[in-house]
């Protein structure tokens, strides 16, 4: 099935207690689609400033990743983000956002990209996630991502999105601020009552927890112990999930539980270097041989 992805593409400036990266490639649509286009073709749409250097884009040269809706915007400046994690490094502190563009209308959707089946609406103004959503009139299966800004300074708009969506990946700070609950399985349930029938929220090391109406399923996080900067799990997380759903078409519970592990898996290459450079060194191999210690780890008898 098709997949499109719609989000931020930035200019990154990263400390972590491993160094720093300054002004490197970030955004969440960049993330999601590096992940994802090991599993499925994508579409990916969103909105640079001009003075954005076009070459870097360059690393998704080889990669089924379709960059027609990448608008280019004479006279805007391109979205930025300073972040530092410290500690367990499981959440980010938000030094400084520059939203520019991002604080503008939102991308034009190519015509060919009209007839998307799945669609994540990755982390951006929960305005235009709606905006990109109400022009994609086939998506059968739109999953959103947010964070902690939307949640403080958009509320209503960011609850009418979810309301509209099947599915939210977020993780355990944003859904304890989203629903003002401090257990997640309780947390989970909230988010389901504002309208997606399904929720993942993440724990950084500590995994990720799937709820439905009736179900769960409860992930570990892969064991890596080369943590340098975790910019982007998230996305590339949502990336290995979407691009799996995409590429089997189907999304039962079953559908749902593997495409976690995907998830997984394609989260542990990105916190491994900063910005992309873990995630690009995912190939289809190394993804089968950590899906299969993910679970030998989680056999038990
Ligand atoms: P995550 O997967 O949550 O770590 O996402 C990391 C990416 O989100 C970074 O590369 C940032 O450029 C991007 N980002 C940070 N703040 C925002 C925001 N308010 N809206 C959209 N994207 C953001």
């Amino acid at each position: 099935m098709s997949l499109l992805v719609t989000g931020s593409i930035g200019i990154d400036t990263v400390e972590t207690p491993h160094g720093k990266a300054a002004d490197v490639l970030g955004g969440s649509a960049i993330y999601f689609s590096l992940s994802a286009s090991l599993f499925a073709p994508v579409r990916l749409v969103g909105v640079v400033g001009a003075d954005f250097p076009a070459d870097r884009l360059d690393i998704f040269k080889g990669r089924p990743v379709d960059l027609a809706g990448v608008e280019r915007r004479a006279g805007s400046k391109t979205f930025r983000w300073h972040g530092r994690y410290v500690g367990d490094m499981n959440a980010a502190q938000t030094l400084r956002t520059d939203l520019n563009v991002l604080g503008e209308a939102g991308p034009q959707i190519p015509p060919s990209f009209a007839d998307s089946q799945v669609v994540f609406l990755a982390n951006t103004h929960p305005a235009l996630q709606r905006e990109a959503l109400a022009r994609l009139k086939k998506a059968k299966l739109v999953v959103a991502d947010t964070m902690n800004l939307w949640i403080e300074t958009t509320r209503e708009e960011l609850l009418t999105t979810l309301g509209l969506v099947h599915g939210v990946v977020l993780n355990d700070g944003e859904a304890r601020l989203l629903t003002g609950r401090t257990h997640l399985i309780d947390a989970g349930r909230r988010i389901l009552a504002l309208g997606p029938k399904f929720v993942v929220i993440k724990k950084g090391e500590h995994g990720a927890v799937l709820t439905t109406a009736d179900d769960s399923c409860v992930l570990p996080a892969f064991p890596t112990t080369s943590v340098i900067d975790p910019t982007g799990a998230g996305d590339s997380f949502a990336g290995g999930m979407l691009g799996y759903l995409a590429s089997t078409g189907s999304w039962g519970m079953a559908d749902l539980r593997a495409a976690m592990a995907r998830g997984t898996v394609m989260a542990s290459f990105t916190i491994e270097g900063f910005s992309y450079t873990g995630l690009v060194k995912a190939t289809r191999a190394a993804v089968d041989e950590r899906l299969a210690a993910l679970r030998r780890i989680m056999h038990f008898g």
